[in-house]
């Protein structure tokens, strides 16, 4: 089957990497003996726009609608807010939301006004447009809902370093599309839009890696070209058999449990096929607690049985924002000489090995 490109409609597709068979990682087991459906995921790059992205797999009608479940890195967004506000907009500018997400940034904005009606003078799109599955389509909408002199703010997770070290925390069957700096902007212009991108501090943008872009229609978009995206993306797999190899070693013989049940850890365990070496995972969720992990079938277990159960490792699987809370959480397990691992290649607390990889 040939399949056309989720980022600019050419029917360039390649396979890149074939992760096995998984089931949706949202859906938590209500028993260990659960069968759940699998669906064969695969990834593939475009040869046009050089963006990576599932060529197989789970579609988005298999997913949850409410996106706002998952909670979003917000620490950046002072600096996102002060950025935009240099922008030429109209003394008392409209501001459009692309999703619920994007509220907590307008109310930062000072002197704009939160409209439901287009045109807006400044539309923001924060973690939309990874999710798409024709994003010169919804560029196109976003497009036609901004003033002639309006911008559009886009955000989205940056897979340049986790494609970099083979890091497979970052693919997540509801990201349809796996961008770095130039294959965004690529996109973007591709669609007829100029962009620009706001740089982050790196304290404000950790292992979440974010990209932060403003596009707008004023001038004519340049043609990007060059970068080493289609280098590394057809290394990736060799990384990712890397990190397989080492992650298995560093667990072997050791008593391990993880904290944070969410998709980056699922996805993690399931490509890597490590849920063996793990005895259960904790989070206090309560929608989480007592339920299996999908694949794995690990049990999910409240946070204070990392120390009870004697496990002498823990990986943890929280963003950068969580990281702190997380250690502080599991001080006991530390003082009695338990080791805490981040699974995040980008991650501080990541073994020091995982970044040697690459
Ligand atoms: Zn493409």
């Amino acid at each position: 089957m040939v399949q056309a490109c989720r980022a600019c409609d050419s029917m360039q597709l390649s396979s890149l990497l074939d992760c096995g068979e998984l089931p949706l990682s949202h859906h938590l087991s209500t028993s260990k003996e659960e069968a759940l459906a699998l669906a064969r995921m695969r990834l593939g790059i475009c040869e046009q726009c050089e963006t990576i992205q599932w060529s197989e797999g789970w579609t988005s009608n298999y997913f949850q609608s409410d996106r706002n479940l998952y909670r979003e890195p917000e620490r950046h967004l002072d600096t996102i807010a002060a950025q935009l506000q240099t922008l030429p907009l109209p003394k008392a500018f409209r501001i459009g939301l692309a999703s619920e997400k994007d509220r907590s940034l307008a109310n930062r904005l000072t002197g704009g006004s939160i409209s439901n009606e287009p045109p807006y003078d400044l539309l923001l799109a924060r973690h939309i447009a990874e999710h798409s599955d024709l994003l010169s389509q919804s560029i196109t909408e976003w497009r036609s809902q901004i003033s002639p002199n309006g911008f559009i703010y886009l955000e989205v997770p940056d897979a340049s370093q986790a494609i970099k070290t083979g890091d497979v925390t970052v693919l997540w069957e509801q990201h349809r599309l796996y961008f770095s700096s130039l294959t965004l902007r690529r996109a973007l212009a591709m669609s007829g839009l100029f962009s620009t991108e706001i740089f982050l501090p790196r304290e404000e943008s950790r292992n979440e890696g974010i990209l932060a872009v403003i596009a707008h229609s004023h001038s004519d978009p340049q043609l990007l070209t060059g970068g080493e995206e289609k280098r590394l993306a057809l290394a990736f797999p060799f990384r990712v058999a890397q990190q397989k190899k080492f992650w298995e070693n560093y667990l072997e013989g050791k008593k391990v449990a993880a904290l944070g049940a969410g998709h980056d850890l699922i996805t993690f365990l399931n490509i890597h096929h490590l849920g063996r070496y793990l005895e259960f995972v904790a989070d206090d969720d309560p929608e989480k607690l007592g339920r299996f992990l999908p694949g794995s079938q690990l049990p999910i277990l409240p946070v204070t049985a990392v120390r009870r159960s004697r496990v002498d490792f823990c990986l943890l699987a929280v963003n950068a924002e969580s990281e702190e809370r997380a250690l502080t959480r599991l001080t006991d397990f530390r003082e009695q000489g338990g080791e805490v691992v981040s699974i995040y290649s980008l991650s501080s607390l990541a073994p020091p090995t995982v970044h040697q990889l690459s």
